[in-house]
Parts: structure tokens; sequence; C-alpha cells
């Protein structure tokens, strides 16, 4: 079983870049994403918490672990889509 934690910080990056695309291609270009900040044990970042307030298109989205977070290693971004109702 591969070890998870073994990805580096670009490996994180390109795995959330795949999945946002293949959402997006699913979804639709203009979807937007919310970032919701990783709850590790050392908690988000003053990055993840200011990701996390605004919404982002799949190609603008950002991805975790972000530049200049103090704990990489730790540091879990998720993506979510919000689908427009009606
Ligand atoms: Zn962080």
């Amino acid at each position: 079983m591969p070890d998870r934690m073994a990805l580096t910080p670009e490996e994180k990056r390109d795995s959330a870049r795949r999945r946002l695309a293949a959402s997006a291609c699913v979804l639709g270009p203009d979807t937007r994403y919310e970032f919701i900040p990783n709850n590790m044990a050392a908690g988000p970042c003053e990055h993840c918490l200011a990701a996390a307030l605004r919404t982002y298109t799949a190609d603008e989205a950002p991805l975790a672990p972000l530049a200049g977070c103090p704990h990489p290693d730790q540091c879990v971004g998720y993506h979510r889509s919000l689908l427009p109702l009606g």
C-alpha cells in the first residue's frame, strides 16, 4: 500500500490539479470551488485560512500546500464544487 504521507508538495499539487480538471470537465468550466483548509494536527496556516475566504474556478483554485505554508508536509487543502441551484 502506498505511503500517502510520502507525497512531495509538488505531487500533492499535481494531484489536486488533476482532480479539479476532471471535475470541471464534467461540471463545466464556470463551476466555482471552495478551498477547504486542512484540519491536521498543526491546523490550517494563515495562507490556507485566507484562501478559504473566496471561491475559484478550477483553473484558479489554490493548490495546497500553498506558498509560504509553515508545515507543507501536513498541509492538505480540499476543493468542493459549488453547484448552481435551480
Ligand atoms: Zn498551510
